[in-house]
């Protein structure tokens, strides 16, 4: 029997160089709370990894579809997922959460033809909470090159889920996470950069110490986060801060009790 609440993350890639060559992949994070199978972020291969994931995870299972921003690395399969949640587009179900530039502009990422195919599309509002089934999302602004792009805080009954996606650092930012139970962040980079619109992992270190969840995840990793082994890397933050930290790796499912959510599962076998 699946856990009662989970994240599970099918893909952990995290820079250009790092898609481009798979050498993590770069699917997105599927997620259940309160019996709602949410995704997020479907870069590239994420129906692949989906389907191929141990017990296979299946988009008609799924209500809603979340996208923090458009990059390529975020967004390549939404369309596929759309047509997949709506049975090949032959019936009509489940959300999409998309911001506005996802939808309108020049460049849109989600096709107009797959569209017709959900019950709903709602662009992100910082104004509101967004409901779907037993969880409640709060959009929170990030600062990402000239993509709109947010932050999401996921409120349901195993607790509050914080997914710190892309975006440059902002010490501001961690009032807006204040008490997460799992706080996920996306650590591109190992080292502070001047002029990145990614998150290094002194500055994880920050918003992780500021929001002080039951448990951190790092997760979407560049190169010098790889080359410095994520795992040594998360194990060492997690010591200083006197706070659990892990790296995420491709397929690792972390379930509510681990953030102190919900009962544990009985465990199998
Ligand atoms: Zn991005």
């Amino acid at each position: 029997m699946p856990p009662m609440g989970y994240v599970k993350f099918l893909g952990t890639a995290g820079a250009r160089f790092v898609v481009a060559r798979q050498l993590r992949y770069s699917a997105g994070t599927w997620i259940e709370l309160g019996g709602t199978e949410l995704l997020l972020d479907p870069g590239p291969g994420t129906l692949l990894r989906a389907r191929k994931s141990r017990p296979p995870l299946d988009p008609l299972k799924l209500q809603a579809i979340l996208l923090s921003h458009k990059h390529l690395d975020h967004s390549t399969d939404v369309n596929v997922m759309v047509e997949a949640m709506a049975d090949g587009g032959y019936r009509r179900r489940g959300a999409l959460f998309a911001p506005a530039d996802a939808l309108e502009g020049d460049d849109p990422v989600v096709l107009r033809y797959v569209r017709p195919f959900l019950e709903r599309i709602e662009t992100w509002d910082c104004g509101r909470e967004h409901a779907v089934g037993a969880v409640q999302i709060r959009p929170v602004p990030h600062g990402h090159g000239a993509v709109e792009t947010y932050g999401l805080v996921l409120a349901s009954p195993e607790g509050r889920v914080g997914f710190v996606t892309d975006g440059r650092f902002d010490p501001q930012r961690a009032a807006d996470y204040a008490g997460c139970d799992l706080l996920v962040l996306n650590v591109v980079l190992k080292d502070w950069k001047p002029d990145v619109d990614h998150l290094s992992l002194p500055q994880a270190g920050e918003l992780i110490a500021a929001v002080r969840p039951r448990l951190a995840v790092l997760t979407h990793f560049g190169t010098t986060m790889l080359r410095g082994n994520p795992r040594v890397l998360a194990a060492g933050l997690g010591e200083r801060l006197g706070i659990p930290v892990l790296a995420a790796d491709d397929g690792m499912t972390v379930d509510a009790s681990r953030w102190g959510g919900g009962v544990a599962p009985p465990t199998e076998g």
